[in-house]
């Protein structure tokens, strides 16, 4: 459906694909002003209906950002921002808006002028929005950073008291988060305030300036802050627990699959015989290893030898195995609710089958009035399909285990790190 929208002539001239490309981007800035539209509206009308519903006020809306996110196909947490710059860019920025349907403003540039207003008043806001785009041809060459700085300069002007109170708001905002780099890096974030974040930097770089041997400064800040944040060496093997996910062919050195550890994804086979290795050759390391099985044709996981006598953890970890990541389409939220499809309230059993992993906002979001999960378990995997209350249905199916669909049974000793073996499913 996503083919030929353009018939591109292979004999056209340089300036009539340039032309082409111009207008690309244009219908994309005025695709995006419409979605805007659309979204708006459509937060207008479940308004509406919910009133008259008689639903409270502060119930009303439930649900919705994560229906904007599916719709986009974009993670939940971004629904709900996405939601905010529609509704301010429809009920509150015109100029903003109009200079986005003519693709003046590309979408992106549109966002950052909506989330440096969000902290004034609907008037001041509406001053900046003339300020900045009633005549839009002034906003030609500007770049992300310019009219962000731009936006930000009115913003200050307008009302200073407002911007002030932000950064103290954003100050509630700090946390510590950590995504995957790529070659089994991880980048390790700390979001602060400028003061805090600066000393921290300054610390390691002092470390830096005085720690001299085959390091470079670089490694010595990361060495540096890694031992004040855990209190230990950077050169102390790892002593906390990883969870790796791996076939028991790749283990024993048949095949080349990529293993799993959670927190981070897919790594590369000799990278996860070599923490296997480490955890044997130590001594002094705690390491579980527990069998899973999988479906030989799906690589769906099947069944989990538990090791918790209480039933409900072991099932806990079987869907944390096997879901990976929220199970919510597009959502790669870690998992922290392990949650029942069908309630427990009705009649919803406990079971594999009936279990998802799922983020927190997307737990509740599931609640909301006229959303409906179900599950469903065939050779094509673990499926959760999700029904919104538009009558819309998104589907995730469960990824594959790691390793290939070949019988074989390895043992692996006792040691410090907790190896979940994927082997062939016995049934
Ligand atoms: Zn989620």
């Amino acid at each position: 459906m996503f083919e030929n929208v353009f018939d591109i002539d292979p004999s056209a001239s340089q300036a009539e694909l340039r032309a082409l490309v111009e207008e690309c981007e244009r219908l994309k800035c005025a695709a995006a002003a419409a979605q805007a539209r659309a979204t708006a509206l459509w937060a207008m009308k479940r308004q509406t209906v919910e009133q008259a519903a008689g639903i409270r006020a502060d119930k009303r809306g439930a649900g919705l950002a994560s229906e904007v996110a599916l719709a986009r196909r974009e993670a939940p947490h971004t629904g709900g921002r996405y939601l905010g710059f529609a509704k301010a860019l429809i009920h509150e920025m015109p100029h903003t808006l109009a200079a986005l349907d003519c693709g003046a403003l590309s979408e992106y540039r549109a966002t950052l002028i909506v989330r440096e207003s969000a902290c004034l008043s609907v008037e001041h806001r509406q001053s900046l929005d003339a300020e900045l785009c009633a005549d839009a041809s002034r906003l030609a060459g500007w770049g992300n950073r310019r009219v962000e700085a731009e936006a930000k300069r009115i913003a200050a002007r307008l009302d200073v008291t407002a911007v002030v109170e932000r950064s103290a708001k954003a100050e509630k905002d700090r946390c510590v988060t950590v995504r995957p780099a790529p070659n089994t890096m991880v980048y390790f974030t700390v979001l602060l305030p400028v003061a805090q974040g600066v000393a921290m930097y300054a610390a390691c770089k002092r470390a830096a300036d005085t720690i001299f041997d085959e390091r470079s400064g670089g490694q010595v800040m990361a060495d540096t802050a890694y031992e004040r944040i855990t209190g230990r060496s950077a050169a102390e093997p790892f002593s906390i627990e990883l969870n790796l996910v791996m076939a028991d062919t790749t283990l024993a050195g048949d095949d080349e699959c990529p293993g799993w550890l959670d927190g981070y994804g897919p790594v590369p086979a000799g990278f996860v015989r070599k923490l296997t290795g480490d955890a044997i050759a130590d001594a002094e390391c705690k390491a579980s290893l527990r069998r899973l099985y999988r479906h030989p044709q799906s690589g769906r996981l099947v069944a989990m030898e538990s090791r918790s006598r209480t039933f409900p953890k072991g099932l806990a970890t079987l869907l944390r195995r096997r879901d990976q990541t929220c199970r919510t389409p597009h959502c790669d939220a870690p998992i922290r609710h392990h949650d029942h499809a069908i309630p427990e309230s009705r009649g919803g059993p406990t079971s594999a089958l009936n279990g998802l992993g799922m983020c927190e906002a997307c737990n509740y979001t599931k609640e909301a009035p006229g959303w409906i999960v179900r599950t469903s378990d065939a050779d094509g995997g673990h499926t959760a399909e999700f029904r919104t209350p538009t009558g819309a249905v998104y589907r995730s199916i469960a990824p594959s285990l790691p390793g290939p669909p070949v019988r074989r049974r390895v043992s692996l000793l006792e040691g410090r790190l907790s190896v979940d073996l994927v082997t062939f499913d016995a049934a």
